[in-house]
């Protein structure tokens, strides 16, 4: 990473340099949380690392995986976000970290690198999609992880259709028709809900007969949703299968083959378009850069969210195993979490430029939704199942308070809208 290439980063050199490497969730909420709450004397340079010009809220996909082409709806623009903030957004990727010269290396994945000193360095990278290596799943399956993902899903969704349009047989019809899901928690359910509900529609716009659509999920454990308590599950179980999804529990994916998921048990189910929705795992480059990882490839972090043995580094969101103190559990890869480590981060990081004490993460959980379909949803709040409308309604308010705390009341009432008119 020694050769160098023309800056790209405008960075001062007078202010202590706080290095965001990702614009996600925990990366944007830092970034505009210290760039609206440090003060002149704080001495702050606040540089935001991050690939894309724009964030994509992946907790939102479900809502431009099927029906009308908006995946723009996932995107988050961050020349928008950062207007009017003092906040110097590299549009580059974090390919390098020197603690020992507090230094990172970013640029192009291949070619030459631009050096960048730090004060303080928060890596909040992320997570990709997670494929085990069952036999023809990467081949054949798309994953949920992307605005690029949800557009591939779209496009196999419509070429089904086109096909199906042109065939005269009915078993080869329901063939072309089968849309199949693997993962029964909380990204698969979003997923196949949204399938159940929105695909007869599009069947009959396009002048065919739904009841020749096959919708599926496939769950290796014996239930779906087990972040969730039994009675929701079961609500949620009930929903999709009213909705015509068949639910086919119990069984491991053993291979899949051009249209066809092969069970453990022998079955063979029908999949013309297959999603995959089973896990995810840490960004993978993040094991590179010479910090201590946990076995599944997540960076380790103490009680602050640093990195052992570096004090100058903190690690927040997907990307960072924080072990709550009270489970003893590695806190799961969800937006509250990265969205909470962010703004404790900004606090400490603000407290160390006034010389002060910084302060351990607590994390805390008020409640989980999940959608079954566009309109409906199961979760709970603080200890009380809620489910129904009021369920969709409360997670649709989670995105709009995230769309609060990075954009305003502009941002939030323009994508509050957008969301109503995806919602009919
Ligand atoms: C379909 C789906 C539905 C979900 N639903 C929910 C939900 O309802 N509720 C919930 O709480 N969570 C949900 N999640 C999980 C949630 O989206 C993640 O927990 C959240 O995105 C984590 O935020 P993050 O900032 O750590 O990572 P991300 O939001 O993934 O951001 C990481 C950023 O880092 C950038 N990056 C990667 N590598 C580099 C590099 N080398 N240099 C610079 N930048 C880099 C990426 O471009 C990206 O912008 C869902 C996830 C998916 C996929």
């Amino acid at each position: 990473m020694s050769q160098m290439h023309a800056p790209t980063c405008q960075t001062s050199v007078t202010g202590r340099r706080v290095v965001i490497a990702g614009g996600g969730y925990a990366g944007t909420t830092l970034a505009v949380k210290l760039a609206r709450r440090q003060k002149p004397t704080d001495d702050l340079e606040i540089v935001l690392i991050e690939p894309n010009p724009c964030q994509q809220a992946l907790s939102e996909l479900d809502l431009v995986a099927v029906g009308p082409p908006r995946p723009e709806f996932c995107e988050l623009w961050h020349p928008t976000v950062f207007k009017n903030l003092p906040v110097t957004v590299c549009y580059e990727r974090l390919n390098d970290v020197k603690a020992e010269e507090r230094a990172v290396y970013i640029g192009p994945r291949e070619g030459p690198n631009e050096r960048v000193e730090y004060w303080r360095l928060v890596i909040a990278t992320g997570a990709v999609a997670f494929v085990p290596p069952v036999p023809g799943l990467a081949e054949h399956a798309v994953t949920m992880w992307s605005v690029a993902d949800a557009q591939e899903l779209q496009r196999r969704i419509d070429a089904a259709f086109k096909r199906a349009a042109t065939l005269y047989s009915p078993e080869q019809r329901a063939r072309t028709l089968s849309f199949t899901v693997i993962g029964g928690g909380a990204t698969g359910i979003e997923i196949v809900g949204t399938l159940g509900q929105m695909l007869p529609r599009k069947a009959r716009d396009a002048g065919l007969d739904s009841k020749d659509l096959r919708v599926r999920l496939v769950e290796g454990r014996p239930d779906i949703l087990y972040d969730l308590p039994p009675r929701q599950r079961a609500k949620a179980a009930t929903r999709l299968e009213r909705m015509g999804v068949e639910l086919l529990l119990g069984s491991m994916v053993e291979r899949v083959e051009p249209g066809t998921v092969v069970l453990e048990n022998g079955e063979r189910v029908d999949a013309e378009v297959l999603v995959f929705c089973g896990g995810a795992k840490a960004d993978p480059d993040a094991i590179e850069w010479g910090l201590e990882v946990d076995n599944s490839g997540r960076l380790v972090c103490d009680e602050y969210l640093r990195s052992p043995a570096h004090e100058n580094i903190y690690v927040i969101g997907d990307v960072a195993a924080f072990r709550d103190p009270e489970t003893n559990h590695t806190l799961p890869m969800l937006a509250q979490y990265a969205i909470r480590e962010a703004e404790q981060t900004a606090e400490n990081l603000l407290r160390e430029a006034k010389g002060q004490s910084i302060l351990p993460f607590t994390p805390h959980m008020h409640g989980e939704f999940v959608s079954v379909g566009p309109r409906w949803g199961v979760g709970w709040m603080f200890k009380l199942n809620v489910s129904g409308v009021p369920a969709i309604i409360m997670k649709r308010l989670t995105y709009v308070m995230y769309w609060f705390s990075v954009g305003g009341m502009r941002l939030a009432w323009k994508r509050t809208r957008e969301m109503l008119a995806m919602q009919r």
